[in-house]
C-alpha cells in the first residue's frame, strides 16, 4: 500500500481512539490535510483515497495547487499569514480563511467581498501560546476583535483556529487549546451576527489527541500523512520569513 494511504488510515486511527477516549463521536472531528510543500500527485493521492479538505499556507502555492487540483472535488481552507496584497487571490481559491486576526485585514477582506458582492466563510486565528513567531491575535483581545469582525457582515464566522505552543509537555499544550475553547463559549455568548462558531481548528501531527480532547472540531495534520518537510515551520510561521 501507498505509505500516505497507509499513514492516513493510522491517523483517522489516531482520531477515532482520542475521540471514544473523550466520549466524543469521531463524525465530529474533521481532518484536514495541511498540504504545504506536497506534491499535487501526492495530494491527489490522499483526495482519492476519500479525503475532502486540504489547507494551504502560501497563496502562491494555493493557487498552482487549484489548477493542478481543480478536476478532483475538496475543500481548499488558507492556514498560513495571510499579507493584504494577497488577498484578491486567497478569495479566488480559498473557500475559508482560517488566519484572520487583525483588523486592517479584515477591512480590507471586507473591501474586497464588497466589490465583488459577495461573502465568505473565516475562523478567527488566536496566538493562545503567546509566543512571538506565531501569528493570530492576543488571546486577551480576541473578544474586542470578534465584535469588530461582526460589524462587517461580508465576513461569516465560523468558528476560531490556534497553533498550539511546541512542547513535548501535553500538560502546556492543552492549556492552549482549553484557552481555545473557553473563548469560543465566550464569544458564543454574545451572540455577534453572522457568528456561527461551530469550529475549533486545533491539534497537529504531534497534539492532535490532546486537542480532540479539549474539544478540536478539526485537526490539521501534515508530517503523520507525508512526512518530514524540507522547509523548517519558522519558513511559514515567522515574520522576516514571510516577507521574504
Ligand atoms: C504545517 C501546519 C500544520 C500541520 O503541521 P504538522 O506538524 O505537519 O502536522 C497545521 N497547521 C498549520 C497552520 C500549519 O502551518
Amino acid at each position: 500500500m501507498n505509505y500516505i494511504r497507509e499513514n492516513l488510515s493510522v491517523v483517522h486511527e489516531r482520531i477515532k481512539v482520542a475521540c471514544l477516549k473523550a466520549g466524543r463521536n469521531p463524525q465530529e472531528v474533521s481532518l484536514l490535510l495541511a498540504t504545504k510543500t506536497v506534491s499535487s500527485e501526492n495530494i491527489k493521492i490522499a483526495l482519492q483515497s476519500g479525503e475532502t479538505l486540504i489547507g494551504e499556507n502560501k497563496v502562491q502555492e494555493l493557487k498552482e495547487k487549484y489548477n493542478a487540483l481543480k478536476d478532483t472535488p475538496h475543500q481548499a481552507h488558507f492556514i498560513g499569514h495571510l499579507q493584504t496584497n494577497k488577498i484578491k487571490d486567497v478569495l479566488k481559491y480559498a473557500d475559508c480563511i482560517q488566519s484572520v486576526d487583525r483588523t486592517e485585514l479584515v477591512e480590507k477582506l471586507d473591501a474586497r467581498l464588497q466589490r465583488e458582492g459577495r461573502k465568505a466563510d473565516i475562523l478567527i486565528q488566536v496566538n493562545t501560546s503567546f509566543e512571538e513567531s506565531k501569528f493570530g491575535i492576543a488571546p486577551q483581545e480576541a473578544v474586542s476583535f470578534a465584535k469588530i469582525v461582526s460589524q462587517y457582515d461580508t465576513l461569516q464566522v465560523k468558528g476560531l483556529m490556534t497553533i498550539g505552543l511546541f512542547s513535548a509537555e501535553q500538560e502546556q499544550v492543552r492549556k492552549c487549546f482549553q484557552l481555545l475553547k473557553r473563548l469560543q463559549q465566550q464569544i458564543i455568548g454574545l451572540n455577534l451576527p453572522h457568528f456561527e462558531l461551530n469550529h475549533l481548528s486545533m491539534g497537529m501531527s504531534h497534539d492532535l489527541e490532546t486537542a480532540i480532547e479539549e474539544g478540536a472540531t478539526m485537526v490539521r495534520v501534515g508530517t503523520a500523512i507525508f512526512g518530514t518537510r524540507i522547509y523548517p515551520d519558522s519558513y511559514y510561521w515567522n515574520e522576516q520569513a514571510t516577507n521574504k
